[in-house]
């Protein structure tokens, strides 16, 4: 098939779709009972009580035949959507991944609950593979996990045509878009080794990519058939997002203390280059902390021992390129720090939400500085130089990252709620603009025209992101907002900023004079103003649509579509700045103002007791090295400050603890209620 108009009028809506039966191919009659067969499944194999938002619509639709498209954020609970129907259905299901290295904590994770799984892939040789597809064959496993590459070979293509097949599972379906940031060749293959396929079996596609065009790609390249394309909410309440600006030279040392306060934890921080990637985690190393590297310069030996040590808790901190972590599922990261912006909210998404998977508080920390908004633009003009295109297809693929940046250097500019702006760029990424919505009239009429300000925050709104605690003083920037648009003016829209705040503040620079830039009317107009307020005001005015970047190695200021309006006699414009921010706290999630406890989970901490959930670690820790697992895998953080506070002592109680279910209390219920007696005593 090929992309068609239904395909494109089908996502264009991506709502879920009442009706759950597939008209194209032969399904099982959908019923209650297999509604009630998922939440046994749920609570027997995994212990959770209910299924999260859109996880039991998608694994309805499985279990009735139809494919599925779920589009929800890192930590949201995929996995548990094609997994829940995998134990029912009747045959094999196949799970299409893309990391090798992933795929063990995976397979360990699910064996740990009882549920049989393997995986094949280059780590085993032949014979091992052999005895896999075995096993899978006999239907001793029900999922087993591939990566797309396996998906050509030989041996695999046999096996599809002899075993049964209920469900293909494809996860990061997004890798099959040209248009993601992850686009994997490989992925291409995965519609025709469908399509080969002797049975029909239903196709579950998962990813965390919301623009539209992936998502219309996915139904397209993967062949969906009349898919339900569940899309959940973005938000993620339990992380604690926030934005500090500060100096490049201060970052370090900001992240060094950060990362000593809060020894205890796991994180991870993502910087721009491998180079200091070695950097900082040699100087965290330095002051204690141990802490790994991780970047795609590393040799795949050294990258795995990274994040062995990493999942296992033996290094806390990985400090890492975005190389690091797609599909990670390492429940316990209490903190995301980047070092620098990323080039999209889509990618500060999805690695930010690598934070908190387990639900608990948790940290999203952005640092940035207007040097990083021209390293990135820089970056754009370099990743579009790809000679497979065309000039024109180049043009296309700058716009679409730079707009795509754009709304990212609003987050970090914004000062009305973190948790509201992702929420509705999610909601429409691609009509999204990088300033809070406004009144589309306005903009065109200049001389109505009066006031800028943002979305102002409420105080104390969400209670969980840096904006909705800080205080922020409004400044009036009119003046200086209407010298740089007459700058740009005069200067004939053919400047960078560095120029324009040079002529606006009379610099006397060789270069300049050579230009005869000191004979322009607004040459030394803000003599009188900080430089850094005139960069800031200018910043401020390509966020808000007065001016735009053109990208390159040297980006020249232009006009933007609300440029007239600086010129008319009303014109006024506001800037807010932090007044004072929101204090960080000791533990995660928790930020202590005026001598409040704030956070999305505020009261929950001092109901547990501390001492008893340290002796819980350790024995999980144990446990882990014991069976050569990592810690999360044996219970999330979650799981154990559930059982600090139940603090079960048979089994009935035992299983009432969130994320306990049968072959755990079987597994690990004994040593745990030991523990926790001896402690009592
Ligand atoms: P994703 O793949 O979407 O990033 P995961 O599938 O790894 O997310 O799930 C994230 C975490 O949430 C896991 O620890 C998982 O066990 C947990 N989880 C998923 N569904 C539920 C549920 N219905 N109730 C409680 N916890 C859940
Ligand atoms: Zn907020």
């Amino acid at each position: 098939m090929t992309p068609s108009h239904s395909t494109e009028s089908l996502v264009a809506e991506p709502q879920q779709i009442e009706s759950p039966r597939a008209e194209s191919r032969e399904a099982e009659p959908y019923s209650a009972q297999s509604q009630q067969a998922a939440l046994d499944a749920l609570h027997r194999y995994f212990g959770y009580d209910s299924f999260r938002t859109g996880q039991a619509g998608l694994v309805d639709a499985i279990l009735a035949g139809r494919d599925v498209l779920g589009v929800m954020p890192t930590g949201a609970g995929k996995s548990i959507c094609y997994q829940i129907p995998a134990t029912l259905l009747p045959d094999l299901t196949i799970v299409i991944s893309p990391l090798i290295s992933l795929m063990r904590d995976q397979v360990d994770a699910l064996n740990d609950l009882g549920i049989p799984a393997a995986y094949i892939n280059t780590t085993q040789d032949m014979d091992e593979q052999g005895m896999v597809l075995a096993q899978a064959a006999r239907g001793d496993v029900k999922l087993l996990y591939v990566a797309p590459e396996r998906l050509e070979t030989e041996r695999m293509r046999s096996f599809a045509a002899r075993v049964p097949i209920s469900l293909i599972t494809v996860d990061e379906a997004h890798c099959v878009s040209q248009w993601g940031q992850d686009f994997r060749s490989s992925y291409l293959g995965i519609g025709e080794f469908i399509a080969a396929l002797p049975s029909c079996p239903t196709v579950a596609a998962f990813t965390a990519t919301a623009t539209q065009h992936v998502r219309r790609d996915i139904v397209a390249l993967l062949n969906l058939q009349h898919p339900q394309v569940t899309v959940t909410g973005f938000d993620r309440p339990n992380l604690f997002f926030d934005i500090l600006r500060m100096p490049t030279n201060t970052k370090n040392v900001w992240i060094a203390n950060y990362v000593i306060d809060h020894a205890d934890e796991s994180g991870i921080v993502y910087c721009a280059t491998r180079k200091e990637t070695e950097a900082l985690a040699g100087l965290l190393s330095e002051r204690g902390v141990p802490a790994v590297a991780y970047h795609g310069g590393m040799s795949a030996q050294n990258r795995n021992d990274a994040q062995r040590a990493f999942v296992t808790d033996a290094a806390p901190v990985v400090v890492a390129t975005n190389a690091f972590g797609m599909g990670i599922d390492k429940s316990n990261v209490r903190y995301v720090i980047h070092h620098n912006m990323p080039e999209s909210i889509e990618a500060y998404y999805q690695e930010a939400g690598r934070a908190g998977r387990d639900g608990e508080p948790s940290r999203c920390t952005l640092l940035w500085n207007d040097s990083d908004i021209v390293t990135r633009r820089r970056l754009l003009d370099m990743d579009s130089q790809n000679d497979r295109m065309s000039e024109d297809e180049r043009e296309v693929v700058r716009l679409s990252h730079r707009r795509l940046l754009d709304a990212m250097i609003g987050y970090c500019r914004t000062t009305e709620c973190l948790h509201a702006y992702m929420t509705r760029y999610f909601a429409d990424p691609d009509a999204a603009q990088s300033a809070p919505p406004q009144d589309e009239s306005s903009h065109a009429a200049a001389d109505n025209q009066t006031s800028n300000d943002p979305a102002p925050a409420k105080p104390n709104g969400c209670g969980n992101c840096a904006n909705c605690l800080s205080t922020f003083a409004t400044i009036d920037v009119t003046d200086i907002a209407r010298s740089i648009s007459r700058c740009v003016h005069d200067l004939n829209q053919s400047f960078g900023m560095g120029k324009i705040v040079a002529v606006l503040r009379g610099s006397k620079t060789q270069d300049l004079l050579a230009r005869h830039l000191d004979s322009c009317p607004s040459y030394g107009v803000l003599e009188q103003v900080p430089q850094a307020r005139v960069r800031d005001v200018l910043n401020q005015m390509t966020t808000d649509g007065f001016l735009t970047v053109s990208e390159g190695r040297l980006p020249v200021v232009h006009f933007g579509p609300r440029a007239a309006a600086t010129a008319s006699s009303d014109f006024h414009y506001e800037i807010k700045r932090v007044e004072r921010p929101a204090a960080v706290g000791g533990r995660t999630g928790q930020v202590k103002q005026s001598g409040q406890t704030l956070g999305s989970d505020a009261g929950m901490d001092t109901e547990v007791d501390e001492p008893l959930f340290e002796r819980l670690r350790v024995l999980r820790r144990d446990i882990a090295r014991e069976i050569g697992k990592p810690p999360y895998i044996v219970f999330s953080d979650k799981t154990l400050r559930d059982m600090t506070r139940i603090r079960p002592v048979t089994n009935a109680q035992f299983l009432a603890v969130n994320g306990v279910g049968e072959n755990k209390l079987n597994l690990y219920g004994k040593r745990f209620m030991e523990a926790i007696r001896s402690f009592e005593e």
